[in-house]
């Protein structure tokens, strides 16, 4: 049996509707899930942890509607920095950054080729990545020179705790958000600071407008879909308090068009972005 039915990660409970649902590239289908307590929406079944290799082929490298086309490249590189020191800004990284005496440590969970890490590296951190993708891992370590392991975080032994640790759109791919939080709140300093994006699953966003095509509903590598409440919830069970929320990006226009750069201004102004950002302290 290559599937598996799991329960809510805030619940656990088996108490969910099925919203609808939609094939991968090679017409095996997924369905969307509701749970009935607290709304959280999940692909269910969905194929166990050690099948999933199979769906990531060419994830970083061949064009799909649903991958990237060419991670490894230049203009990938500064597209994605631009993007990341935009996040930064409105999740007054930078503030925070500033406010630590001393040696500085940063963990990047699902680091990609490693482009945060760089990013940090530069600044003067103490930066450290990880990663379950050895394409991504091989590029951050021979090209990039960093500290980047290819591993699954959740059973990798770390030996220090950090200031920062960031989930940059990473969190939607994983089969156990809870056990991720649950760890990153072990080896965070107390008085660091996690951050996060992930796609927005909220009523108020592009969602709403294109249902079941919505961009983000790329099953089965995206699994989990937050909203701002749901996400909420489940740092305050793993023991954080959220302290900072900003939404951005609309996905209405073609990219780069002046329908875009409007509607991704009107979305972030009016909270109703279809994507988030998060930034979260443990909770004294
Ligand atoms: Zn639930």
């Amino acid at each position: 049996m290559n599937y598996e039915t799991v329960p809510c990660v805030l619940c656990n409970t088996y108490n969910f509707k099925p919203l609808f649902s939609k094939p991968f590239e090679n017409g095996e289908e997924f369905t969307l899930v509701r749970c009935r307590h607290c709304g959280l929406e999940f692909v269910n079944p969905r194929p166990h942890y050690n099948q999933m290799s199979k769906y990531y082929k060419d994830y970083f490298n061949q064009r799909t509607d649903r991958g990237y086309n060419n991670y490894f490249s230049e203009t990938m590189h500064r597209e994605v920095l631009r993007l990341l020191t935009l996040n930064l800004k409105d999740l007054q990284f930078y503030d925070f950054e500033a406010s630590i005496q001393g040696e500085k440590f940063a963990l990047d969970i699902g680091c990609a080729a490693g482009y945060f890490v760089d990013y940090l590296t530069r600044r003067g951190w103490h930066a450290e990545g990880i990663d379950i993708a050895r394409d991504c891992i091989d590029h951050a370590r021979n090209n990039l020179k960093l500290n980047a392991y290819c591993g699954d975080f959740l059973s990798f032994q770390f030996n220090k705790q950090y200031h920062c640790i960031t989930l940059w759109a990473t969190i939607e791919h994983l089969h156990h958000p809870d056990k991720f939080i649950e760890k990153i709140h072990s080896l965070l300093h107390d008085e660091g600071m996690l951050y996060l994006s992930t796609c927005r699953s909220s009523a108020f966003s592009a969602r709403l407008l294109y249902g079941k095509n919505w961009r983000y509903y790329n099953f089965p590598h995206h699994l989990y879909f937050f909203s701002y409440r749901t996400l909420a919830k489940l740092l305050q069970l793993k023991g954080f308090a959220v302290t900072r929320f900003v939404t951005y990006g609309s996905g209405i226009g073609k990219p780069k068009t002046l329908m875009r750069k409007l509607a991704d201004t009107l979305a972030k102004r009016l909270y109703s972005g279809d994507m988030m950002l998060i930034a979260a302290r443990k909770e004294k």
